[in-house]
């Protein structure tokens, strides 16, 4: 193993790496009332890739955020090759990367042929697969959304921090949007009241996305699957933990995609189980999700569960015209693995430029709005094209070895294509 993919020591619970990068936007303590064209809500993935493509774009933007910086979130802090290569485009400082050689356990691997181990870059141990080269990327998130806000500071975006919306309403179709909220301190004083005139309100404030509930039919679905989470510092990780360079995907549940994970991060693991909510699979309690995590995972810091909105095979429902939704906030998780953070960056970075091309062009919000709706069902499409073929050999439809070699291959080439 290379000493490049070793763990370093850090302790890895604080965001050690920048400064906060909050630090010059912090809440005004006044009430606040302003008019701007594009009002971002939420910072995350989603938010900063849309406040980063509109930067210098001539748009007059605000972006806010209820939570100062750096903040966590609950995650595996596990990176695609998509958003891996948002994140270079970006010049990520890799020391707070952590590299791993990727393993994914399934019994049925048993079955496959050397073939696919060559081909696939993999090699074939026990009843899993694992990686040849340290591919597996990880970033806690604490670091990750830390550093992309400070991009979008250095980019001079305007952002506000502690600003938490509560309400969003127009007087008529032909109106821009009133958002309204509570400004607080850092330590959760209560400072203050904003109101904000936007022509267009891009959601991009997660599973529990305030803009998606006041803005949509309240009975559009929305199916949320359950995921837990706990770090685990380098001197508790487990003998169970056979390498700490191994991050492990380990789908012990037969016939369920629900996985759990051990991830390495800096300074020590990332532990958790996702627990597929996709068509028949049974449902999980969060109390019984908390049981089985700590079964899987019997030391490090609080367990905690959280929701994670998927996507369906259902188009999205239209938003009304001025709201743009992304991440979290459009439900884009992948169902079968749960990760989001490249598809938040991809929609959240789309809005921007969607809206960038939309004003600098004159169009009205309506075309804006369906403009970037359209687009986005393109991703969506390929995503869901995407689950059907790694459902097919994770649930073993493909049977004979070769059919699930060529369905995992297609999968593998399909990633580093999309690395490219
Ligand atoms: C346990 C777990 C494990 C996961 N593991 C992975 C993984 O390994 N890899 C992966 O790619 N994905 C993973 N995901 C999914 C991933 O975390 C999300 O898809 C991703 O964070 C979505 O980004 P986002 O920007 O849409 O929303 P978020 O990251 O949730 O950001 C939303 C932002 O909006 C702010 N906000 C919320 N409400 C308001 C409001 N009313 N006013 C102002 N601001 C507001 C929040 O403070 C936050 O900063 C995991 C999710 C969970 C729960």
């Amino acid at each position: 193993m290379t000493s490049s993919c070793r763990k370093d020591r850090r302790s890895g619970t604080k965001a050690q790496q920048f400064p906060n990068a909050d630090i010059a936007h912090q809440a005004s303590a006044a009430s606040s009332s302003r008019r701007v064209q594009v009002l971002i809500v939420g910072l995350g993935p989603a938010g900063t890739a849309c406040g980063l493509a509109l930067a210098n774009s001539g748009v007059d933007v605000l972006a806010v955020d209820r939570a100062y910086f750096p903040r966590d979130k609950i995650c595996g802090d596990a990176l695609t090759g998509e958003a891996l290569a948002y994140l270079h485009r970006h010049n990520v400082p890799s020391r707070i990367i952590q590299r791993s050689f990727g393993e994914t356990r399934k019994p049925c691997f048993h079955e496959l042929t050397p073939t696919l181990a060559e081909a696939g870059g993999y090699s074939l141990i026990g009843m899993g697969l694992r990686t040849q080269t340290a591919s597996f990327h990880t970033i806690r998130r604490i670091d990750l959304d830390n550093w992309l806000v400070e991009c979008c500071a250095k980019a001079d975006v305007p952002m506000q921090f502690g600003w938490q919306v509560q309400a969003l309403h127009r007087v008529s179709a032909s109106e821009p949007w009133t958002v309204q909220g509570t400004i607080r301190s850092r330590n959760g004083q209560l400072q203050g009241q904003f109101q904000i005139s936007a022509e267009v309100v891009v959601g991009c404030d997660g599973v529990s996305s305030v803009i998606q509930h006041l803005s949509r039919d309240p009975r559009a679905e929305c199916p949320i699957a359950l995921a837990s989470r706990r770090y685990c510092k380098n001197d508790e990780i487990e003998d169970a933990v056979e390498d700490e360079d191994i991050s492990l995907m380990d789908h012990q549940w037969a016939l369920n995609p629900s996985y759990a994970w051990t991830f390495s991060v800096t300074g020590g693991t990332n532990a958790g189980i996702y627990w597929c909510h996709h068509r028949n699979i049974p449902r999980i309690s969060g109390r019984d999700l908390l049981a089985l995590t700590h079964q899987h995972a019997p030391r490090g810091d609080a367990i905690k569960t959280w929701g994670i909105p998927v996507l369906t095979e259902q188009p999205l429902a239209h938003a009304p015209s001025g709201i743009l939704l992304t991440g979290d906030a459009a439900s884009l998780v992948d169902p079968l693995i749960g990760h989001g953070i490249d598809r938040a960056i991809v929609s959240g970075e789309l809005a921007g430029q969607v809206l960038a091309q939309g004003f600098q062009t004159g169009c009205n919000i309506e075309t804006i709005t369906r403009t970037y709706e359209n687009k986005l069902e393109i991703r969506r499409r390929g995503w869901q094209q995407h689950i059907q073929q790694l459902e097919n050999a994770l649930q073993g439809k493909d049977h004979t070895a070769d059919q699930c070699s060529k369905a995992l291959l297609r999968a593998v080439w399909r990633r580093s294509s999309e690395k490219a």
